[in-house]
């Protein structure tokens, strides 16, 4: 029988049962399937909790069709109202603080991250944040547009009723912190594996084993932590709760006179600007200047569609450009990428048991803004994984019942 066919008996083989937990103890051995930031993070978390932990990832960590694949990602704590991934975001720049140390290079840049607001758009979400962030004694500092316009010559700020520089926020680089904590997990005893691995049989409320190219791998638990291959993987359970977009990115080559003053004084932004909400680096790593929407972009198959940028976007991305920051009005795309989101219906992640098998767990869903959360989302998997502690009610799969329910307007 060939991997397909036995895939196919597996998933009609899944019948409901309750939901056990695994009661595992630390001999056991948890299979983690992808090596992103969700997958890599909560396989080191699950070693140096005492399991024995097998980390599976198909093309490797950070790899260019992973979300997780790109140069930069934001690590900011603004999130709106709520303080549920403030409270994980600053978590996480603890644990990115913590492990580079171990991690065998520099990945968090503490660059601060800059707030466009107008008043017309924003619905208060910065404002909003504001409070979150006194009450959690992370600083920032208000400016009116008058003072952005001297301390950034180069940006447009006429139409902006505010700025906001959060200060802890910086960036990560993303596709070299998942190399490192793949080595940083090696290192420590775990063990990595570069193949496919899909689901075989559920039998008992239990997942029996994972297929792997040329041979089944069992554990006692299994992680699946695939991102936007999440609803391939289970498209019964996941296909419609989340979905995939594709989403360009641009790197525009800056003029020499310019190099400088935009590295050393521009921090990350980001402009809530109606329905693009365009973000961006001023040359870091020296990669030229990076903007994209963060707007949800078409529906897009991470495995088989080319990562082309289109014209449209393109010309988007230029007029904005632009009209923000002048001086950069003509020049030249130097690079581009497409990568693509793994957006649920209210961007709240998923990490939840199998409701067919106690011994999977989920975790996916990262909706645009989950790398940074990384390390904090794998220490609570973690502890979740071990029975040591529940998880948060937004990244359940229960929730989905509200939405068949009554679908978000
Ligand atoms: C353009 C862009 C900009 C973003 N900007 C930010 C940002 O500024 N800040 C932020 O916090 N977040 C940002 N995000 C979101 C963030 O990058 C993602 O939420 C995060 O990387 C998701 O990580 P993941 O581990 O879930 O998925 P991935 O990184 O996609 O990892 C999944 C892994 O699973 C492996 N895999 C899949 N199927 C299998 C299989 N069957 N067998 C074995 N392995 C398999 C893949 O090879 C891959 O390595 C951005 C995303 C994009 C696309």
């Amino acid at each position: 029988m060939n991997a397909k066919s036995e895939i196919t008996k597996a998933r009609n083989q899944h019948k409901p049962v309750a939901n056990i937990p695994p009661g595992l103890t630390t001999k056991a051995t948890i299979v983690v399937v992808g090596a992103g930031a969700f997958g890599g993070w909560t396989s080191l978390w699950l070693l140096r909790k005492g399991f024995k932990v097998i980390n599976v990832d198909l093309w490797g960590p950070g790899n260019a069709s992973s979300s997780s694949g790109g140069e930069t990602r934001l690590l900011r704590c603004v999130y709106g109202i709520g303080n549920l991934y403030t409270r994980l975001a600053a978590r996480s720049l603890e644990l990115w603080l913590e492990n580079e140390k171990s991690l065998d290079k520099q990945l968090f840049f503490p660059s601060g991250a800059l707030w466009f607001i107008n008043d017309s758009y924003d619905g208060g979400f910065v404002e909003a944040s504001l409070q979150v962030l006194d009450a959690l004694k992370l600083s920032y500092e208000r400016l009116t547009p008058t003072e952005a316009g001297k301390r950034y010559p180069a940006l447009h700020v006429s139409d902006l009723s505010g700025l906001v520089l959060e200060k802890k926020a910086g960036y990560l680089l993303a596709r070299e912190a998942c190399i490192s904590v793949t080595k940083r997990f090696i290192a420590e005893g775990g063990t990595y594996v570069q193949s496919e691995a899909l689901p075989g049989v559920i039998s008992n409320g239990r997942l029996n084993n994972l297929l792997l190219k040329n041979e089944k791998l069992e554990g006692d638990a299994y992680v699946f932590a695939c991102g936007p291959w999440m609803p391939e993987i289970f498209p019964e359970l996941l296909g419609n709760k989340i979905i995939v977009s594709r989403q360009e990115v641009f790197y525009f080559g800056m003029p020499s006179g310019l190099v400088s003053s935009f590295e050393d004084h521009l921090p990350p932004w980001l402009d809530l600007d109606r329905e693009h909400m365009y973000y961006g680096f001023p040359q870091t790593q020296n990669r030229g200047f990076k903007i994209a929407a963060h707007g949800k972009g078409k529906i897009f198959d991470p495995t088989c569609e080319d990562r082309i940028v289109s014209g449209d976007e393109l010309e988007k991305a230029r007029n904005y450009l632009a009209f923000r920051f002048p001086v950069l009005k003509h020049v030249p795309l130097v690079e581009s990428r497409v990568c693509q989101y793994s957006n649920t219906p209210d961007e709240h992640f998923i990490m939840d048991q199998h409701p067919e098998a106690a011994n999977v767990w989920l975790l996916g869903g990262g909706s645009g803004h989950g790398f940074k959360h990384g390390p904090a989302l794998g220490e609570l998997a973690a502890a979740a994984i071990a029975g040591e502690s529940s998880v948060p009610d937004e990244f359940s799969l229960k929730r989905f019942d509200l939405y068949n329910r009554q679908p978000p307007v």
